[in-house]
């Protein structure tokens, strides 16, 4: 989501002449778009704050300003906190005004005539009532061949860990038009693979142009209609919002990849209690065994938290019961960590630092052999691939496969953005490495009719 609204901060700057440079050093203006979900998310801004100040000032030395601006989760969190512990901060903005940037970085302008540029305390960290999105452009610059659309932000679920619905607000969806007019512009800038965005992305619920309410569903039938797009995901899921119609989609869409991350965080019924999840362990495994009778071949990733208050090491063992039984293609799995203001934060029963380190090797040596298991089981067979970039190496693609695996091949420029039958060779850790079918094949005949010439030789 971040890398999707600094992509959109950088459109709505473009018009008043900012373009993206890679050194901070050189820049008139830095913003550090934050993430609240991070450890210690807020100390890490402002040691990063501490090493800007240093760069501000010595472009003051020089007469040039450099407008500091702090965006996204923590900058909601944090608010006026921010002007007072970095008072050469110049605008704190939410991830829900960066549409108002060119006006913050107008009223920072004004200000700094009178501040001799250093700290001009623009602050904008409403819940507006009117959406950002009416007010983004759609044109700007290109994601590449696979990008992001942000179709629904926020949640109203309020997991007792979780910072979100505090710093993203209320559940919001895009309509429906305004999300394929922003699709049919990306495609138009070579993008080939669109992911659909959301922190709660399968609660989607968007007006269609005649008024009617549509689910995710619903929006990746329009989506799959829109020429040019030629794979669709969305992240992230809840599972209590695997509806019927969703579930449907996976079996009929074809452009619709086979995976999904689906996060479950535990598989003790008493820690999702406690987590707030308001779901069982029962119901999710009933989602994934509709998921996949609906399309057998999908692939599953999910979030684990180890070691969340209370949970013993009976909780535990049920969590890995729970992997066991679901088996993942991937995951991601972190140690419980307190998000100051948040009701996990300060339940009595923390558990110890050592246990929860103890538990998560445990569990990432059982998710890892799972991954390298549904990876090794590609290996001889041919995989759907979207190649989407030059590797670190002279003539390597990286692309990724149906199960969003990412795959190596060595071949030309020429195949970027194609979709192209991989046959997998070999899997090295986390990545597979294949050849282009059509490329052995060019490669086959092209030998063949050597060795025909110098037969005749
Ligand atoms: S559903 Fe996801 S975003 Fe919402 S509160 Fe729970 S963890 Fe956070």
């Amino acid at each position: 989501m971040n890398v999707y609204d600094s992509a959109k901060m950088a459109d709505v700057l473009a018009p008043i002449g900012f373009t993206s440079c890679s050194d901070a050093g050189s820049a008139d203006m830095i913003i550090l778009n934050t993430c609240h979900i991070r450890e210690k998310a807020s100390e890490k801004v402002y040691s990063e704050l501490g090493r800007l100040r240093h760069l501000k000032e010595k472009r003051l030395r020089n007469e040039e300003s450099t407008i500091i601006a702090v965006a996204g989760c923590v900058a909601q969190a944090e608010g006026e906190e921010i002007l007072r512990r970095a008072p050469y901060v110049d605008i704190v903005l939410g991830p829900q005004t960066y549409h108002r940037l060119p006006e913050m970085v107008a009223r920072a302008t004004r200000a700094g005539e009178e501040k001799n540029n250093y700290g001009r305390g623009v602050l904008d960290t409403d819940f507006p009532t009117s959406q950002k999105f009416d007010y983004l452009p759609n044109e700007g610059g290109s994601q590449g061949v696979s990008a992001f659309l942000s179709v629904q932000e926020g949640c109203d679920k309020f997991c007792t860990f979780c910072v979100v619905p505090y710093t993203r607000g209320a559940e919001f969806s895009r309509p429906v038009e305004q999300i394929l007019n922003e699709a049919r512009c990306l495609i138009e800038k070579e993008t080939k693979e669109i992911t659909l965005l959301g922190q709660n992305v399968n609660a989607y619920h968007g007006l269609d142009e005649m008024g009617k309410e549509i689910g995710l569903g619903g929006l990746i039938d329009r989506l799959s209609e829109v020429h040019g797009v030629e794979r669709i995901r969305y992240t992230t899921s809840h599972p209590n919002d695997m509806n019927k119609d969703l579930i449907r989609a996976h079996g009929q869409q074809e452009k619709l990849m086979p995976s999904l991350h689906l996060p479950v965080q535990s598989g003790s019924n008493k820690i999702l209690q406690s987590m707030n999840r308001r779901h069982s362990v029962e119901n999710y495994i009933n989602v994934i065994s509709e998921l996949r009778n609906s399309r057998s071949d999908m692939a599953l990733s999910s979030d684990f938290i180890v070691g969340f208050p209370g949970e013993t090491d009976e909780d535990f063992e049920q969590t890995i019961d729970l992997i066991k039984e679901v088996k993942f293609s991937q995951a991601y799995s972190f140690k419980y960590s307190v998000r100051p203001g948040t009701p996990a934060g300060v339940m009595v029963e923390q558990v110890p630092e050592e246990l929860k380190d103890e538990r998560l090797f445990v569990l990432q040596d059982v998710l890892k052999k799972q991954q390298t298991e549904f990876n090794s089981s590609k290996v001889g067979n041919v995989l759907q691939v979207l190649l989407e970039k030059s590797g670190r190496h002279a003539s390597q693609l990286i692309g990724r496969s149906q199960y969003n695996q990412a795959v190596h091949v060595n071949a030309s420029q020429y195949y970027v953005g194609q979709v192209q039958d991989v046959y997998i060779d070999s899997v090295l850790s986390h990545t597979l490495q294949g050849s282009i079918k059509n490329h052995v094949k060019d490669i086959e005949s092209r030998q063949k009719s050597e060795r025909i010439e110098g037969e005749h030789v």
